[in-house]
């Protein structure tokens, strides 16, 4: 079975179920949610049930099909993901010239274009050319955190399936299932990942991922202490983990939301960084509501502009802290 693998998603399989049962399958999908909450794996798992030579509702696991899914290499599922920053318009045309030629060996072809909120303007223009008109054995599943980033003009012609951050107990069953890890170390990574199972995957197979994030927020807890010789020292060992950058800067972002939700609420539960629990509660009496909400729009902007453009990434990382750190925003 495929569909019972998936982890917390009941309303979009109940969604895709539906539309295998009554045989209302639609040429385009657009799945939306924060990474790691089982988008890409549900792609499959309905690309398989499509395909199933045995069975009409899931797949069966062992058919021809099913196992050549599990193994990697179904002939009839094309996987499309951005080549360095973007996806580019050579890519959705490699697509449209693959999309004419029928199935090799089933009823279904199926497209998944990943991070699809990453296509430049010329590729989402192109690609709408082919989801108005697609071949009637073509399905193209979308996959992007959120709906509002795509044109308008796609996401009309798309069913929009929407997944959910997953919860921590969720997360803990499968950590605990899956990794066999004990309870402890499941809750920990499982409040981490924050609603996203695939961040948690990550933390367990690159445990380093884990220190980094410790390293980096010692460092930022005391910001506002740093002398500007400590400041740039401290955009240097951001340098150092220079390829974890995206994960960095959202460990930042969340401990500055730990700290507008403390703020509010005073409540240690809800915190995602518990274990600087500590420091977030001497941190509250140092920041106004605006103060921290402007630090995190900071953050992010400095964020679009690292994934977005070239800027330079130590230039953009002296000048985040040094605006934190002034509370210059
Ligand atoms: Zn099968």
């Amino acid at each position: 079975m495929a569909f019972a693998n998936i982890v917390g998603q009941d309303i979009p399989v109940d969604i895709l179920q539906n539309g295998l049962e009554r045989k209302r399958i639609n040429h385009a999908y657009l799945f939306t949610g924060k990474k790691g909450v089982g988008k890409k794996f549900t792609a499959i798992q309905f690309a398989k049930a499509l395909n199933c030579k045995e069975m009409d509702l899931d797949a069966c696991g062992e058919c021809i099909s099913c196992r050549k899914f599990d193994s990697g290499n179904h002939p009839d599922i094309v996987d499309i993901e951005p080549e360095g920053k973007h996806i580019k318009i050579d890519q959705i045309r490699k697509l449209q010239q693959s999309i004419s030629y029928r199935p090799y060996e089933s009823e279904w072809k199926i497209y998944i274009i990943k991070e699809a909120d990453c296509m430049n303007l010329q590729a989402a223009n192109s690609l709408l050319r082919t989801l108005e008109d697609p071949p009637g054995y073509v399905i193209i599943i979308l996959l992007a955190s959120k709906e509002e980033s795509l044109l308008p003009t796609i996401t009309s012609r798309c069913q929009i399936v929407k997944f959910r951050p997953l919860t921590v107990d969720e997360i803990i069953d499968r950590l605990i299932s899956r990794f066999k890890l004990d309870k402890n170390k499941a809750k920990k990574i499982a409040v981490l990942a924050d609603g996203s199972l695939g961040k948690a995957i990550d933390f367990i197979e690159n445990e380093e991922t884990l220190t980094t994030r410790e390293i980096i927020l010692d460092e930022i807890k005391k910001l506002n202490n740093l002398d500007l010789v400590e400041l740039f020292e401290l955009v240097q060992k951001i340098l150092d983990y220079k390829e974890e950058i995206d994960n960095i800067l959202e460990s930042i972002i969340t401990f500055y939301r730990d700290l507008l939700l403390y703020k509010g609420s005073q409540k240690e539960e809800l915190l995602i960084n518990f274990d600087y629990q500590e420091e977030l509660s001497c941190l509250d009496q140092e920041y106004t509501f605006d103060e921290i909400q402007a630090i995190i729009e900071e953050i992010e902007k400095t964020n679009n502009l690292i994934q977005n453009t070239n800027v330079n990434l130590q230039l953009a990382l002296e000048v985040m802290l040094l605006n934190i750190k002034e509370k210059r925003m």
